[in-house]
């Protein structure tokens, strides 16, 4: 693993110093514990300049430096490289990608003469999961880390036209699943030529994505999967007991529950582990998180849980058909492959609505977003923007983007808050000196030449116009179910949500009942649950959508117990 110095060396300062643990990210392991990792791996010396791991390898081990330090590069061997911390004695390397197999952000080079301690990433995963104290303090360090990757804009490189359709896919791609990257616009950012100049892609071929120094030309989102080495399709499925088809918080809670009780489990999603809830900058009415939980660490967490009781994800993998073949389902899925299992839990959720404006198609290619995360947040600070909508996803977005946009408008059709948002949100958005709340109004156009510059809104009462300067508009405007692949397989309301229990009619040939009573969260077929906000009549919470899909689970056991 270890190699020759690097031509990067160049960038490490003679004289290096430690980056100071401001947010719990640097830990410094204690002599006891590492003691007890050094019965797991092996000491060695490191010379000066020497690389650990590199970014973009895989199966990295995990590395404790025992003396000297260690430089966590950014772009290595790259006319940008910068050094984003140097850690010393105590304190351990890598990040989340180390233990959920995606390729390393960053190269780690020894900054000077100094002795690390390896661990072989397999042992790594056993202390976590053996010793919950350790396991804490490295999972926690891992997503704070993961945190500071992103906001530093570390990583991934992807280059393009803030116009270009292509480059916001890729962009919004790498948000929802968080991965670190640059976002470099053509447009604004003179880093932008010079990068293509040197990579020798002329800008009408972009996007393109630099990804560990390999060139993607436009790539899909598979590709760009594959490349980091998140579990994108295309690989054979193994035989599973379970597929959980969305991973938002009702399907992950299903994976982690069945995957724990034994189950081979495969979860699926089409975009991103997280769901709508991945789009949250904070939950806060989640138990057990007093100060609030971003939808994306709640969401990495999970998928965390979920790997360790042994289940399988495959992102994007979109669920196009599904087919019922004697005691078993096949769902087809957007890559042509298909995976096969006797219980299936559907937990598609629920899109965004897309607001009922005149050019919306041309804005949304680079001005109008439908979730409020970090990323978005990077795109739009110090600009005015407005929100539309009167709820608890609007309400939790005007909160956050107040912190970095220089003025919201929060456009609301209902003519009091209180009517679609909770009361502690409604206190927070009042605080806000940089938030103005336009009641009784609705979004009639959006102007601007090459992007967004205003929203013209009208008073649902009065009729009056008038224009709010907007360079951004998010919309919070609710949620229609994403039921489109079941194919009329199962039983659904009216407004396309999944019937389940006794509200379900019967499927004509299901066969499988045995006279078997259908459960809470079964739906006109047997052995196939919806669980979370694809289920008519749900809640629309986190915490509910936790719930069905733990009970699911069970339910399906209670089901193949009895026929
Ligand atoms: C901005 C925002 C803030 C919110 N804040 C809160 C809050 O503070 N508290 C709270 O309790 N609730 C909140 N909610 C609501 C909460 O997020 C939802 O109730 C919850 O996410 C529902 O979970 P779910 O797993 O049922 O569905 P979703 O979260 O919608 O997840 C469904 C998943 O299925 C995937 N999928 C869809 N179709 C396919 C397909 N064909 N193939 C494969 N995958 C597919 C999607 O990509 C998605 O990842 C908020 C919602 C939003 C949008």
């Amino acid at each position: 693993m270890s190699e020759g110095p690097p031509s990067g060396r160049a960038v490490i300062p003679d004289r290096v110093e430690e980056t100071p643990d401001l947010q719990g990210a640097h830990p410094r392991l204690s002599e006891a514990q590492i003691a007890a990792l050094a019965a797991l791996g092996h000491r060695r010396a490191t010379r000066p300049g020497e690389i650990l791991f590199r970014q973009g390898q895989r199966d990295c081990d995990f590395f404790i430096v025992l003396a000297g330090n260690v430089a966590v590069v950014d772009g290595h061997g790259t006319p940008e490289e910068r050094v984003i911390g140097v850690h010393g004695r105590g304190r351990f390397l890598g990040e989340l990608s180390l233990l959920t197999g995606e390729a390393s952000f960053y190269t780690a080079v020894a900054a000077d003469a100094g002795e690390v301690l390896v661990v072989p990433v397999d042992r790594l995963r056993e202390l976590i999961a053996g010793d919950p104290a350790f396991g804490d303090l490295v999972l926690r360090a891992y997503l704070l880390r993961r945190s500071i990757l992103i906001g530093l804009g570390a990583g991934l490189r992807i280059v393009g036209s803030r116009y270009s359709p292509d480059a916001r896919r890729l962009r919004e791609f790498a948000a929802r699943n968080r991965l670190p990257c640059r976002w470099l616009d053509l447009e604004a950012d003179p880093a932008a030529e010079a990068l293509l100049r040197q990579a020798g892609v002329t800008p009408d071929e972009t996007p393109i994505v630099i990804a560990y120094g390999r060139l993607l030309r436009n790539p899909s989102n598979a590709e760009l999967a594959g490349a980091v080495g998140l579990p994108a399709p295309g690989t054979p499925h193994a035989g599973s007991d379970l597929v959980v088809v969305g991973a938002g918080p009702a399907g992950l809670s299903a994976g982690v529950y069945g995957a724990s009780e034994g189950m081979r489990t495969m979860i699926l999603d089409s975009t991103a582990a997280g769901g709508q809830a991945g789009t949250s900058s904070r939950i806060e009415n989640y138990l057990g998180f007093p100060s609030g939980i971003s939808g994306a660490e709640l969401a990495e967490r999970a998928v965390l849980q979920a790997r360790k009781f042994g289940a399988t994800f495959a992102v994007p993998a979109q669920a196009t058909a599904i087919t019922r073949d004697g005691r078993n389902y096949t769902i087809g899925l957007g890559d042509g492959t298909s995976v096969t299992a006797g219980t299936v839990v559907i937990a598609t959720g629920a899109s965004y609505r897309r607001l009922d404006v005149p050019r919306l198609e041309f804005f949304e290619q680079m001005s109008v977003y439908y979730a409020a995360s970090q990323a978005e947040a990077l795109l739009c600070r110090g600009d005015p923007v407005a929100i539309v909508g009167g709820g608890n996803s609007a309400g939790q977005a005007t909160v956050f983007l107040s912190g970095h946009a220089a003025r919201v408008t929060l456009i609301v059709r209902e003519p009091d808050l209180s009517d679609g948002m909770s009361r502690y949100l409604i206190d927070q958005v009042e605080r806000l000196g940089n938030v103005r709340v336009l009641l009784r109004t609705e979004v009639r156009e959006l102007l601007g030449d090459q992007a967004l510059e205003a929203v013209a809104v009208e008073n649902n009462q009065t009729g009056a116009r008038s224009i709010v300067e907007a360079r951004a508009l998010f919309a919070f405007i609710g949620a229609a179910p994403c039921t489109g692949w079941l194919g009329g397989l199962v039983d659904l309301d009216d407004h396309g949500f999944v019937r389940t229990g006794e509200t379900a009619r019967p499927a004509a040939a299901a066969g499988r009942d045995n006279g078997w009573q259908r459960s809470a969260l079964e739906t006109s077929q047997p052995g196939i649950f919806a669980v979370g906000d694809v289920r008519s009549g749900s809640a629309k919470r986190v915490a509910a959508a936790v719930g069905e899909g733990a009970i699911a689970i069970r339910l399906a056991f209670e089901r193949a117990r009895a026929t």
